[in-house]
């Protein structure tokens, strides 16, 4: 079984979550490789439901040991409150199952609250942030102003380098928003709460990725958010802070030296979005309200009523080519079953014209969407489990899908559960 990594190829949301549960079965390994605790992967399975914003997603999977690398943005208080939901559950968490990166980054305190000021600074203009830390986090990061995981095995260097980084982040927090800064005190009191927790969980998971590879063992890469979101190729400022593509996949694991075999992306059956920005396709009032109802689309982190809309072809194949991905999950498509006629975004009108390229994030919102509508199904799918099963009408949407985005839909999910896929 070669190296695969599952990534968004859209806004985030897409139902990777529940893809890589139902994937990791046939891996070894499976590494988170950016992102932090801002978005949810919703996972259904023998153990209940979870909303899991940190740990990887084989986590429920006995004898897959599960990895958070490099790129992530490491939220130790989220990660441990989540441990203990999902242990909760009768899940075994331990440090034969769970490995954090040395070199992954400390999310501290600090960035949870400049996230919040900041967006309180920016008032009606705020990015929509989910206030998780996440922009601050990488921006320190980037400013090699961050403590490393590794760094809590080493406490009287942890001491000295944190001193160092309090008194440089009080400036900002007490000169420039006027906030409360924080003290050694405190700092220590979080790493005796939070960091200390982990200090077993904590290796060269570099390492543990070579030895495996050269093992002949199997690596699932898990993305967080999409392609659209992508810090460098997404919908910049409305992005995350961190690469979610799967050509970062390598570095953001500790393994930089993998090869991906398969890249797959998951698109959902139409479109949502969470927080601000552009989102071409946008359906509003009693239209709208059906289709999130329907899907039940209300955000795993925040609760937040998601944007939709009908499936937008033109930023989806983009999501598809910075995702380089090598076949497609499409996910909920029984949720379009009470509709009529299918409405899809074929193209996009912009500056008078017709066109198929995503345009660059200045001029996006001007584009128009060009909808077309394919027949409906009008049945229940959710048991189907056979392509052969589906209705003609489902085929039909789904080649016309596949052609206009130019890549093979190889998994058709028609339930959150994880039997209720369909493998072509
Ligand atoms: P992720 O962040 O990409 O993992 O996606 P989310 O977890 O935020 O959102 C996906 C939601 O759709 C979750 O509530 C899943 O349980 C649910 N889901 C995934 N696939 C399907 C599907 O095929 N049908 C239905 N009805 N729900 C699905």
């Amino acid at each position: 079984m070669p190296n695969c990594a599952i990534v968004g190829i859209n806004w985030g949301d897409e139902g990777k979550g529940r893809m890589v549960d139902l994937i990791a079965q046939d891996y070894d390994i499976v590494v988170r490789y950016q992102g932090g605790g801002n978005a949810g992967h919703t996972v259904i399975n023998e153990y209940g439901k979870f909303a899991l914003h940190l740990l990887p997603s084989g986590i429920f999977r006995k004898g897959v040991v599960n990895i958070l690398g490099n790129g992530v943005a490491l939220d130790l208080e989220n990660l441990l409150k989540e441990m203990e939901t999902v242990r909760a559950k009768g899940v075994a968490i331990t440090p034969e199952n769970l490995k954090l990166s040395d070199r992954a980054s400390l999310l501290l305190p600090w960035h949870r609250d400049l996230d919040a000021l900041e967006e309180m600074r920016l008032a009606d203009k705020k990015y929509g942030s989910t206030r998780q830390g996440i922009a601050p986090f990488y921006s320190d990061k980037y400013q090699k102003k961050t403590i490393l995981a590794g760094e809590l095995l080493h406490p009287a260097h942890l001491k000295e380098h944190l001193a160092q980084l309090l008194e440089w982040k009080n400036l900002t927090l007490t000169r420039v928003y006027g906030a409360p800064g924080y003290t050694m005190a405190q700092l220590d009191d979080w790493v005796e709460r939070y960091g200390n927790a982990f200090r077993d969980y904590i290796c060269d998971t570099g390492a543990v990725l070579r030895s495996a590879s050269q093992n002949g063992k199997n690596i699932l890469f898990e993305a967080q958010l999409g392609a659209l979101r992508d810090l460098d190729y997404g919908i910049c400022p409305y992005t995350t802070s961190s690469n979610a593509i799967a050509a970062y996949a390598p570095v953001g694991s500790g393994f930089p030296g993998a090869k991906l075999d398969k890249v797959v992306g998951v698109v959902k059956a139409y479109s949502t979005c969470v927080g601000e920005g552009p989102f071409t396709c946008e359906w509003f009032g009693e239209e709208a309200e059906a289709l999130r109802q329907a899907g039940g689309e209300y955000g795993a982190k925040t609760g937040r009523p998601r944007r939709v809309g009908p499936v937008d072809l033109v930023a989806t194949r983009y999501g598809v080519q910075v995702q380089a991905a090598t076949s497609i999950a499409l996910t909920k498509l029984d949720i379009l079953s009470y509709m009529d006629q299918i409405p899809v975004c074929s193209h996009y009108l912009l500056d008078g014209s017709i066109t198929d390229e995503f345009p660059f994030p200045a001029a996006l919102p001007d584009a128009k969407p060009v909808i077309e509508y394919l027949p409906g199904w009008k049945c229940d799918i959710s048991a189907v489990r056979t392509w052969d099963a589906l209705p003609k009408e489902a085929h039909a949407y789904v080649e016309y899908i596949e052609a206009k985005i130019g890549c093979r839909i190889q998994y058709v999910s028609v339930g959150p559960d994880r039997d209720s896929i369909i493998i072509r």
